[in-house]
């Protein structure tokens, strides 16, 4: 046996793999790579704000640091809690370092967003990032440029100094140069842009391109935050063995019953006592006598109990129907607007929620399908749409149930939250097939189009309404000019008479109102009682 000299074995740092693969996190070309930088950027800033109460304001410069050689500068700047000096360079210099590995819900969850634009920053112009950052109430402001010595994931200090934090900012600032195709990724990033104003109003968003004039400024819509998520426990149904272990190590003395209660989501003693009977162990055994066979037999009983309570959904920032609804409406300017935010459910023991809004008419095209908006963790999800989810959940839909008829103005915003999204990849562009959560936008869709059949019944109801008394006016018109002239009548005390009896016959009580509001926009989301199906 012994070593041959046929193949060579090495390993393989968790940064050199991403610069070698950089495109399965989405920097895979000049184009994808500026609109990615972008993303992960703003994405950090808006952890960095209002995960802590902070209305978020974000400004993005973009120039042509080298045009002859497509070298573009990218500058983001945010007034979020900031980050701890001593934090900087690891933050940006090694892959898979992160203050996001918990259970709460996040935009970032790999850890590795920050150190894939400095990776590709490096691979391609060999400049470093450079980062400047004010943690709330120092009185110091950090400055670094950093690089990321490839081979060993550590980050490289190229330079460093602290200053004077004199008027009190807040907030982190980070520029960097990359080769980029800014014309090319413009519209990408438009597109990035009015999407995040969709599920996140209450930001300030400015974006000055390179070219002259090219400014595109997202005003703040609401003051109005959805409440921040608070950080959880795992639940019992979402554990592996491996977990159990570092847990256990944690404390090993710890009996049983106090390991449960303690450690996992919604486990009181009533719980753990009826789950260690189930699995047959003694409550007060030392969990870390647990061996091998145990362990695993453990692990799996917890996954087939069937007594836990349900995930909570505390760990989870849902957007709510009335902040959702103002982002879509100040986007789309749709004639109507509805929408859901679903109650809690889980898969796998993490808990998630399904919000949806459907917009109608006004500012939206007609299309031949439902447009789709997609977002998990308000993020929105632009590439990869004919393998999402929500597009083939919208696409099975009979949308004549709910008298849409195409080409129409029609869209649908599906918006899933959750501690554990599912992505489909590292570039988080789209959601993989899991059945609970098709089940939940499937009712989520559902419930929103329920309120849009109604409300193009009404409609309905009413344009034929109107156009009733249009026809009987007319011939109203006829009569009273026939009957006044026979009888010598008063003309105008015949017409409004006659006139009294169409209302009356039509049974229109609100004659005024229903001819006013018909051409009003509706900004409803009014709680329009729901048929059953
Ligand atoms: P992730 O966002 O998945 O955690 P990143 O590499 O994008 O991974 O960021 C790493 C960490 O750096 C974040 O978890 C956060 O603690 C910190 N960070 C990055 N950008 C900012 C920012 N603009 N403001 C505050 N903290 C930041
Ligand atoms: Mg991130």
């Amino acid at each position: 046996m012994g070593s041959s000299d046929l193949v060579k074995f090495e390993a393989l740092s968790p940064a050199e793999f991403f610069r070698r693969n950089r495109e399965i996190a989405g920097f895979s070309n000049p184009t994808r790579a500026v609109y990615q930088t972008i993303r992960e950027l703003v994405e950090n800033s808006l952890d960095a704000t209002e995960t802590f109460k902070i209305l978020p304001s974000i400004k993005i410069f973009i120039d042509y640091a080298d045009q002859s050689r497509n070298w573009i500068g990218i500058y983001v700047e945010d007034n979020g809690i900031g980050i701890p000096g001593d934090e900087i360079p690891n933050v940006f210099g090694r892959v898979f370092y992160s203050s996001k590995y918990r259970i709460k819900q996040h935009r970032g969850i790999f850890g590795l967003g920050a150190k894939m634009v400095v990776l590709y920053a490096q691979s391609t112009t060999n400049t470093p990032i450079l980062v400047r950052s004010a943690p709330l109430k120092s009185d110091m402001i950090y400055e670094y440029q950093l690089m990321i010595d490839i081979t060993r994931n550590e980050p490289v200090i190229v330079s460093q100094r602290t200053m004077e934090n004199r008027y009190g900012w807040h907030g982190t600032a980070i520029k960097v140069v990359l080769e980029g195709d800014w014309l090319k990724a413009k519209r990408r990033v438009e597109e990035y842009i009015r999407r995040t104003a969709m599920v996140a109003p209450y930001a300030e968003l400015i974006i000055r391109g390179p070219d002259e004039d090219y400014v595109i400024k997202i005003p703040r819509v609401t003051t109005k935050m959805p409440e921040p998520p608070k950080e959880g426990l795992p639940h019992p149904k979402s554990v592996d063995v491996e977990l159990i272990k570092q847990l256990i190590q944690k404390n090993p003395e710890a009996p049983l019953l106090e390991f449960l209660v303690e450690n996992f989501d919604g486990v009181g003693e009533t719980i753990a006592k009826t789950f260690l009977d189930f699995v047959g162990l003694q409550p007060d055994m030392p969990v870390g006598k647990l061996v091998n066979d145990e362990l695993v037999n453990f692990v799996t009983k917890m996954k087939e109990f069937n007594g836990w309570r349900r995930p909570r959904a505390d760990w989870l920032s849902p957007i709510g129907e009335d902040i959702l609804a103002e982002g879509v409406r100040f986007v789309l300017r749709p004639e109507v607007i509805f929408t859901v935010t679903r109650k809690p459910s889980s898969y796998m023991g993490n808990p998630f929620i399904v919000e949806a809004a459907l917009a109608w008419g006004g500012s939206i095209e007609p299309s031949d399908k439902p447009i789709v908006y997609r977002f998990a963790n308000k993020v929105p999800l632009i590439y990869d749409e004919g393998n999402d989810v929500v597009r083939k959940i919208v696409d099975e839909i009979d949308w004549s149930q709910y008298k849409v008829k195409f080409p129409a103005p029609l869209a649908i915003v599906v918006h899933i939250c959750s501690t554990k999204i599912p992505y489909a990849s590292a570039g988080k562009e789209a959601i993989a097939e899991v059945p609970e959560i098709e089940s939940e936008v499937r009712n989520a869709v559902r419930e929103v189009a329920r309120k849009l059949r109604l409300y193009i019944t009404r409609k309905e109801k009413e344009q034929e309404l109107l156009m009733k008394y249009a026809i009987f006016s007319m011939y109203a018109e006829e009569v009273v000019n026939s009957l006044s002239y026979v009888t010598k009548a008063d003309i105008e005390e015949l017409r409004s008479s006659i006139t009294a009896l169409i209302k009356a016959r039509l049974k229109i009580e609100k004659f005024e109102d229903l001819i006013n509001n018909n051409n009003k926009v509706e900004n409803t989301n009014e709680d329009n009682k729901e048929e059953t199906q």
